[in-house]
């Protein structure tokens, strides 16, 4: 068995990748190793289970060529055309790619200094010995700073919210099918929605357990089941991961659905309001003390009910006013993902040279993906044309012809509406990539900070605020930077940029792209006690990335967001007032 998480399998990829560019290979080349590379490192299901169940074409910017690889590697373990290419290429080049600042080029130049890997740079750098062989200064600065940020960052090993949602989907389709299981939720922090997850752990209720518990060992795609009890199990999954179950009678599901929701901090709260009340909680019911009888509770309701409160949504159950809201049955009407009307942040691949990564897909094809989602309308929100490759004249012509397109796509009139949005970069001084006269052509801007992520917090605060006073600008894009396991968020004077926002009718985005999940769910309760507005995007580069909205929702959810908090839950005539420039 050649088992290779999908880390891994990426990992791979972006070998090639760099091998590629060394080698001075076709550029075309290049971007499809990238392409799969970055959709695999995303991908929901692991690799391998598609490819053992011929699935491959589920992940999306996959070639043939690279199919065929992928077959060689889980098959032999390894893929002679990608050792090919390798060849001739220090092995020193490979371990030190993925640090932070460190791309093929360098890696090179590293390893033909005689950086053997990560642990001997960090050594070289702190020693100053790679400065004193010639080594540039400053570019040893950059990479001892990005080190020192990795460092710093706990190394907790949590998966993403969209992964781990993914692999419980999967389960809960399989125990479904059986008759032997009546009710199966998950629990825990997937079950709050938290952007990273620890474990899987599942409630199941059964009148009929054993037989629950000998279907649950038999689901595919299990590589070792490390026990099976009369009401538990714990399986090991092929790709490592370690998914719990718990069997209950369905008469006492609500109490053990509510006991492993958690969080800890709201399961504390409430146990010592319930005691004031003479009440006991637990996973089996609700003990009256006085005389010590158990009431069972099927569901949630019935539970919250006997301490006569509201059921608080999952995704704030942490303890912060949930609670006494839910006692006085004021708790707000969170928004849904049926609200939602449209999706304000997908690339398209309509920009030949953008700034970052275009998009894969045509102004058509996401049209008709945002149909297929029910939405009224869709914002085209490619990368702005690079610096690069663009003076302030082209990129006028660019985004002329931008608007052009999409007026004729519009004029179908079959689909939903497409907005003329472009993302733009903030500039180190917080001006904006475009001049004025390319942005005059958009509906609006969505501004996002893409470099200098190290800036003290007032300069980043000055940045983002002066970015923000463009009349054109109408959403500061991923506001934190963050990227989830990877990049902390950078430094900003937050109740600035939330009072500026609000006064000045800016929305701020809350980006589902899986390891953004940013403004975070905490900025997003902070905000909207200023009065600020969201729009909740997906930043798609492929429409199948459309779906990821829930978990933007989730984060909306969690910051206690209403629809009415939201912009893109209104419809298209209010949608265009607000928008008005
Ligand atoms: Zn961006
Ligand atoms: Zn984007």
């Amino acid at each position: 068995m050649n088992d290779f998480t999908n880390a891994e399998v990426a990992r791979k990829l972006q070998e090639v990748t760099a091998a590629y560019t060394l080698n001075k290979g076709n550029l075309f080349q290049i971007r499809a190793y990238e392409n799969a590379a970055t959709s695999i490192e995303h991908s929901t299901s692991e690799v391998k289970d598609l490819w053992e169940e011929g699935n491959l074409d589920k992940i999306s910017g996959i070639g043939e060529a690279i199919k065929a690889h992928l077959d060689e590697l889980f098959k032999t373990g390894k893929v002679k055309h990608w050792e090919e290419i390798k060849k001739g290429i220090p092995s020193g080049v490979f371990e030190l790619l993925g640090i932070p600042g460190i791309g093929p080029k360098t890696a090179l130049k590293l390893a033909k200094m005689g950086v053997s890997g990560k642990d001997d740079l960090i050594h070289q750098l702190r020693n100053n010995i790679l400065v004193k062989k010639g080594f540039s200064k400053p570019l040893a600065r950059k990479i001892g700073d990005a080190l020192k940020r990795e460092s710093a960052r706990p190394k907790d090993g949590r998966m993403l919210l969209t992964f781990a949602f993914a692999q419980a989907e999967r389960i809960l389709e399989y125990l479904k099918k059986t008759p032997d299981i009546e009710k199966v939720d998950a629990l825990g922090s997937l079950r709050r929605m938290v952007a990273t997850i620890g474990d899987l752990d599942f409630a199941i209720a059964s009148e009929t357990p054993q037989k629950a518990i000998d279907y649950i060992v038999k689901m595919p795609g299990i590589s070792k089941v490390s026990e099976k009890g009369n009401t538990k199990a714990t399986i090991i999954l092929s790709g490592g991961l370690s998914v719990d179950f718990i069997v209950v009678d369905p008469a006492s599901y609500g109490a053990l659905l509510q006991h492993f929701t958690g969080s800890k901090a709201h399961n504390i709260h409430l146990r010592s309001y319930a005691e004031k009340n003479g009440l006991s909680l637990s996973e089996f019911g609700v003990r009256n003390v006085k005389t010590s009888k158990i009431n069972q509770t099927s569901t949630e309701e019935e539970f919250y009910g006997l301490l006569k409160m509201q059921v608080p949504p999952p995704e704030i159950r942490e303890d912060t006013d949930e609670i006494e809201l839910a006692i006085k049955h004021q708790l707000p009407q969170l928004v849904e993902l049926e609200d939602i009307k449209g999706d304000l942040h997908v690339h398209s691949n309509l920009i030949a040279k953008p700034s970052h990564d275009p998009g894969v897909n045509s102004i058509k094809e996401i049209a008709k993906t945002a149909k297929k989602l029910g939405y009224r309308y869709v914002g085209s929100c490619d990368h702005q044309p690079s610096q690069a490759n663009h003076n302030a004249e082209e990129m006028i012509q660019v985004l002329e012809k931008k608007k052009k397109a999409i007026e004729q796509q519009n004029y179908s009139g079959h689909l939903p509406r497409v907005l003329n949005l472009l993302e733009v970069d903030i500039l180190p001084d917080g001006s904006l990539g475009v001049p004025d006269g390319a942005l005059k052509y958009l509906d609006f801007a969505v501004a996002s900070v893409h470099s200098s992520f190290n800036q003290s917090r007032n300069q980043m605060t000055m940045r983002i605020l002066r970015a923000l006073q463009n009349p054109y600008v109408k959403v500061l894009g991923h506001p934190t930077g963050r990227l989830l396991n990877k990049r902390e968020s950078y430094k900003v004077d937050w109740k600035k940029v939330f009072k500026f926002a609000a006064k000045n009718n800016k929305a701020l985005e809350i980006n589902a792209y899986p390891d953004r999940l940013d403004l975070p769910d905490i900025l997003v309760r902070e905000a909207k006690e200023y009065g600020v507005k969201f729009v909740v995007s997906t930043d798609s580069h492929n429409v199948s990335q459309m779906d990821n909205m829930r978990f933007g929702v989730a984060v909306a959810r969690r910051g206690w967001c209403e629809a009415k908090d939201i912009i893109n839950t209104w419809d298209f005539k209010r949608l265009l007032e607000w928008c008005r420039i």
